[in-house]
């Protein structure tokens, strides 16, 4: 049975971010002298954050998403998915990745058990590229996209975070980009969270003008019903291409969130907005029986009143939730520590 919050929402999801570290730095996530990386010594292992994700199916997670961070800088990684791929409790095993690195893991992760894959991106062009993530790995990001597609993860979710002014011009392209190679966009309102520091209602662009100007491109486009649960308003264009948009800022999901998080140190969040998580290593390592950790998840989520993103859209004057010295003193604010 899961536990049920506060506001009767179940406990359904997790995501799991394996390590904080990134190999890009993105400017609306890891912008410079933003970012204090978890100390080393209080990184759990990938015994002990498979034996927590074991804990967290005892009240009602049944799909695991292992983020970060960039997740496939966690060595071994395709060892941690083979063990939560053996987890009965866990009826979907998926991944987000910035790609750059799938080109030799994509087959060893297939092979491991990795059910599904979203890969980020922001952009086709390569100077964009360069310029946002202050890393030059364009071509390593198109060859990971075709790495994942000859290990078999098509379709792929392809996400796209929109920014004004950053990559707003290019929302045909990517959708074109997706639907040529069978796999389905997703577009993100900016959100303002850990390290959009810059973040401004301004740099928003809201589903209602994503929606607006693809139909500009494309035709009329079709609502269609989503999952109780999931993030994405689904729409089709005229030819019945599916994509999503994830309005995070205009039309928050909290009433369905279903969703904790796992950070590499191992506490838990139930909130991606949230400031404090509940250690559930310590315990662990003291010796506490997965049932006893369990116990303690039950207890947190059934206190859970989060509705982070519903709360923000109260605040008069909006900018960021996080100044870099806050970030700093706090490295769990940053969405790279709590799994993006
Ligand atoms: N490194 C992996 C990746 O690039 O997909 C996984 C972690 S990353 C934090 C997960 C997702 O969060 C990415 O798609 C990223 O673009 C998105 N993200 C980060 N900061 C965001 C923000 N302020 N608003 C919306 N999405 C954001």
């Amino acid at each position: 049975m899961a536990s049920l919050d506060r506001h009767a929402r179940p406990l359904g999801s997790l995501r799991v971010s394996v390590t904080d570290r990134c190999n890009l730095r993105c400017s609306y996530c890891l912008p410079e002298g933003s970012q204090v990386w978890l100390p080393k010594t209080e990184i759990a292992t990938l015994e002990e954050l498979a034996s927590l994700v074991r804990a967290m199916t005892l009240v009602g997670t049944s799909r695991v998403r292992i983020t970060g961070g960039e997740p496939l800088l966690r060595r071994n990684l395709p060892t941690l998915v083979g063990e939560l791929a053996g987890i009965p409790a866990i009826q979907d095993l998926s991944m987000t990745s910035n790609a750059v690195l799938l080109p030799d893991l994509a087959r060893p992760l297939r092979s491991a058990g990795l059910g599904r894959l979203t890969i980020s991106i922001d952009t086709l062009q390569a100077s964009r590229y360069a310029l946002n993530t202050r890393r030059d790995s364009h071509a390593e990001l198109l060859a990971g996209i075709l790495a994942a597609e000859e290990a078999g993860f098509t379709p792929l979710k392809l996400n796209t975070v929109v920014l004004r002014g950053m990559n707003d011009d290019e929302l045909a392209a990517i959708l074109r980009f997706a639907k040529e190679r069978g796999h389905q966009a997703r577009f993100i309102e900016y959100m303002d969270v850990g390290g959009a520091l810059d973040w401004d209602p301004k740099l928003v662009v809201p589903q209602a003008e994503i929606l607006q100007r693809l139909e500009s491109d494309y035709g009329p486009i079709e609502a269609l019903a989503s999952g109780d649960r999931a993030p994405a308003n689904l729409f089709a264009l005229p030819d019945g291409t599916v994509f999503g948009i994830i309005a995070s800022v205009t039309a928050p999901f909290c009433g369905a969130c279903d969703r904790a998080r796992l950070t590499a140190d191992g506490k838990l969040f139930t909130c991606l907005y949230a400031a404090d998580g509940l250690d559930l290593l310590t315990p662990l390592r003291a010796g506490a029986a997965l049932e006893e950790v369990a116990a303690l998840v039950d207890n947190r989520w059934r206190n859970r009143d989060d509705q982070g993103a519903q709360d923000r859209l109260a605040v008069p004057t909006r900018g960021p939730s996080a100044q870099a010295r806050e970030l700093r003193a706090k490295p769990h604010l940053g969405m790279h520590t709590k799994g993006g």
